[in-house]
């Protein structure tokens, strides 16, 4: 059911097998996974599983050899929907907002832990061990509760209370770091390497950015395959989504599925985290690390993300833009988005309503344009913002 080939590292080019583990590069860049794009092109939308396979419709596409293997609790298959009162008040005729909050465990988290899993599954891991912000702490011991994987994370002492509930309702292991997710990062590095666990800290494993790839997938089926949306806006941490939904299309083009141009895609940041949006506006292709962080919207302080340089890339080729929003206005649209679509986002996902009402004021965003705000979680996460 798969085509995956190998990965291979997007800096310098090696290139190792998909069928043991394997983290980062031996550069140091996250791996990416390989598809025989070649053979892909025989594959046509008919291929594809059924839509009440969620985000395992997409299998042809995913990297999990033996569909035993797939760890399930639902994910993907979300609605892009019609946000027509956001969209008057931000002054978007086409505006979309892709609800990412349905998802088990309440964030697009699940996609990633569900891919990654699945395939660590397949690999025969029995224990992974991952630093997180918050929701894929939650979302990688549900995934590995169901898988029977064992799964130890840590997490900042000041990260939302609920994702401290969720790892332990699971049945993961739970360490509270006094620091940012940099430093829980350190911690499990190191006691991943003492007891053999496998690293899965944002695209130190490679399996993430292939759940999060779906987002794009999904996106393109809704335009109908031939067109895509014009505008996509992702609130970035790690920047896997993005990363996701980059790659998505790209294999799309490659295989011939669509010709259309590549969505132009927007970056959001917090303003008290924002590296990506710094180094953009430097004109930079890394980013550097971020002092201080700190944001309501706990998934977007990441001081400084391993696949920057692919972030800046996906901005680049698309013609796209990055933005950091203070949180009084994450808060403020946040609010607005609820009253007037119903739809309680995660304040990640507030802050894209911010961020496109800002692009249309400057005329980035032009009369017309079909644009996509992907809200990836649930406002329910976060009862204290
Ligand atoms: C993790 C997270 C993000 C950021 O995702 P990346 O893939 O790390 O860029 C955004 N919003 C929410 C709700 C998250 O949990
Ligand atoms: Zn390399």
């Amino acid at each position: 059911m798969s085509f995956v080939t190998h990965l291979r590292c997007p800096r310098c080019g090696r290139t190792y097998s998909a069928d043991e583990a394997h983290n980062v590069c031996e550069c140091g860049a996250p791996l990416l996974v390989e598809y025989d794009l070649a053979a892909m092109r025989r594959l046509s939308p008919a291929d594809l599983w059924p839509a009440s396979r969620g985000m395992w419709r997409y299998a042809p596409f995913l990297p999990v050899k033996d569909p035993s293997n797939i760890v399930t609790l639902g994910e993907g298959g979300t609605p892009t929907l019609r946000a027509p009162r956001a969209g008057a008040a931000a002054r978007i005729d086409n505006l979309w907002i892709k609800d990412e909050g349905l998802n088990p465990t309440g964030s697009f988290k699940a996609r990633g832990a569900a891919a990654g899993v699945s395939k660590a599954k397949e690999l025969g891991i029995a224990a992974v061990a991952m630093p997180t912000a918050g929701n894929a702490g939650g979302a990688w011991a549900a995934y590995g509760a169901r898988a029977g994987i064992q799964v130890h994370i840590a997490m900042p002492k000041d990260a939302p209370d609920i994702n401290k509930q969720e790892v332990r309702r699971y049945g993961g292991h739970l360490t509270l770091v006094d620091g940012l997710i940099s430093d829980a990062g350190k911690l499990i590095a190191a006691e991943a390497k003492a007891h053999g666990w496998f690293d899965v800290a944002t695209l130190k494993e490679p399996y993430r950015i292939e759940g999060k790839k779906t987002m794009g997938l999904e996106l393109a089926e809704a335009w109908g395959w031939t067109t895509l949306p014009d505008v996509v806006v992702y609130p970035a941490g790690g920047g896997v989504g993005i990363i996701g939904i980059w790659k998505a299309i790209t294999e799309l083009r490659a295989i011939g599925w669509t010709a259309a141009p590549m969505p132009r895609f927007v970056v959001v940041q917090a303003a008290g985290c924002a590296p990506l949006v710094k180094a953009w506006d430097e004109g930079k292709d890394v980013s550097e690390f971020w002092q201080g962080a700190a944001t309501v919207a706990s998934g977007l302080r990441v001081p400084k993300a391993l696949g920057d340089f692919l972030v800046l890339q996906a901005l680049r080729e698309s013609g796209g833009a990055a933005i950091a929003i203070p949180d009084a206005e994450i808060l403020r649209f946040g609010a607005l988005l609820a009253e007037t679509e119903g739809l309680w986002a995660a304040p990640e996902g507030a802050a894209t309503l911010a961020a496109a009402a800002e692009l249309r004021g400057r005329g980035w965003i032009r009369d017309g344009e079909s644009v996509v705000l992907i809200n990836t979680g649930s406002g329910l996460k976060y009862p204290e913002v």
